[in-house]
């Protein structure tokens, strides 16, 4: 088998999905699902009798037979903060990205992270802040290495400070940062402070599926490997997010989970309708549509 890499199996699929025509929705989050009423529901209730609603974090709806969760490791967030202080300051003085360099233009900045971004970003900081320090718990980074010689060079030039230490408490006034706390191996230093930044990587959540009402084990949706359908009915799970013993998670896994999950979500969508299963091999109408498309 040729090598793939994970982007051209992304474009070889949507070449294979492009004659079907089917609407795609790109970068939007699916957030809610609720259940939607048989007699609140357009079509006759002996047709479809369950229907669901699926909103998005843009504002549309979805009105479904059945639903298949693919949300994989979930949404990432940013590691945040572990002290009482951080949620009131969080986008005010707290910040887990900088989206606005001239926010900082003559601020006090402190910058917590030791890999690519922190350091990248104390370096950048350095030039439009008052003073920038950068603050990690060890002397090493999970950084490049030019990186790690230029903060080097800029401590040594008077230009940045560098502290090895980590966060211990962030002092407030009102609702402004006034300072962090900074435990060292032997001291607690206070340091006075505008900004901070804690650029401490990713964290994948599970995200809106989570307060979705389905049986979950550490973090994963628990599905009934018959067809891969979670505790709520007409709503299925396949990929690195369905849960069952022994699960692989492999692509080949999530190909095959969806496979049969959405042979009974057909079931929900058609229930009047048999299901006649075809292969491209010998299926000419199916041939022809992937053939000349
Ligand atoms: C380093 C690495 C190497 C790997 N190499 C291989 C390999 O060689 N072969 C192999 O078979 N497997 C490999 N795997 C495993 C493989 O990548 C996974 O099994 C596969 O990507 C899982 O696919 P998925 O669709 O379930 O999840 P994902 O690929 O994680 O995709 C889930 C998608 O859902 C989106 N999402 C999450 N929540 C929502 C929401 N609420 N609304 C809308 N979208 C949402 C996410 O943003 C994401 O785009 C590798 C994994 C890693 C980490």
């Amino acid at each position: 088998m040729p090598g793939c890499l994970a982007q051209d199996l992304v474009d070889r699929l949507l070449e294979q999905c492009a004659p079907f025509a089917f609407p795609m929705h790109f970068n939007e989050r699916a957030n809610g699902l609720a259940e939607i009423p048989a007699e609140a529901h357009a079509i006759a209730q002996h047709e479809h009798p369950h229907r669901l609603l699926v909103t998005t974090d843009t504002g549309k709806r979805f009105d479904v037979a059945a639903v298949l969760v693919c949300s994989g490791a979930g949404a990432f967030a940013p590691q945040r903060v572990a002290l009482p202080e951080a949620a009131a300051l969080e986008d005010r003085h707290l910040h887990y990205a900088v989206r606005d360099t001239a926010r900082f233009a003559g601020k006090r900045v402190v910058v917590a992270g030791g890999g690519d971004s922190a350091l990248d970003w104390a370096l950048a900081l350095r030039t439009t802040a008052a003073r920038v320090t950068l603050l990690h718990r060890r002397e090493g980074f999970r950084a490049a290495d030019g990186s790690v010689a230029e903060m080097h060079a800029a401590v040594a030039a008077g230009e940045m400070d560098f502290v090895v230490g980590m966060l211990g408490a962030l002092k407030t006034e009102g609702d402004t940062l006034a300072g962090v706390d900074i435990r060292t191996r032997d001291d607690v230093v206070s340091l006075p402070a505008d900004e901070l930044v804690a650029l401490y990587g990713l964290v994948s959540e599970p995200g809106p599926i989570a307060q979705w009402d389905l049986d979950m084990r550490a973090g994963r949706i628990v599905v009934d490997t018959t067809a891969y359908e979670t505790s709520r009915r007409a709503i299925f799970a396949a990929g690195d997010i369905a849960f069952y013993p022994n699960k692989q998670k492999l692509i080949l896994s999530g190909f095959h989970e969806a496979a049969l999950a959405l042979r009974r979500a057909y079931h929900y969508a058609h229930p009047e309708k048999a299901l006649v299963h075809v292969h491209t091999s010998n299926n000419a109408t199916l041939k022809e549509k992937l053939t000349h498309a």
